[in-house]
């Protein structure tokens, strides 16, 4: 299933997001704000914060574009 995480622009908030029919989700969970942006991957995500980096460029992402199934368990 094509869950993909976003990340509200307003409250930083990233939430996983189950998206049916190629529509994502039109606002934020938590503030209802409709800024928010799709991620790359959660894996990409996840591999950020666990090399403790908090600098947020696409390029960390990037290196996951193989990863856009719901299971990131074969990325790395
Ligand atoms: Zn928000």
């Amino acid at each position: 299933m094509p869950i993909y995480e976003y990340a509200c622009q307003d409250c930083s908030k990233s939430f996983e997001y189950l998206v049916l029919g190629g529509k994502g989700p039109d606002t934020c969970p938590k503030c209802k704000s409709p800024r928010i942006k799709q991620q790359m991957s959660a894996c990409g995500f996840h591999s950020k914060n666990s090399s403790g980096q908090t600098t947020s460029t696409s390029a960390s992402a990037s290196s996951c574009s193989g990863c856009s199934a719901s299971s990131c368990a074969g990325c790395h």
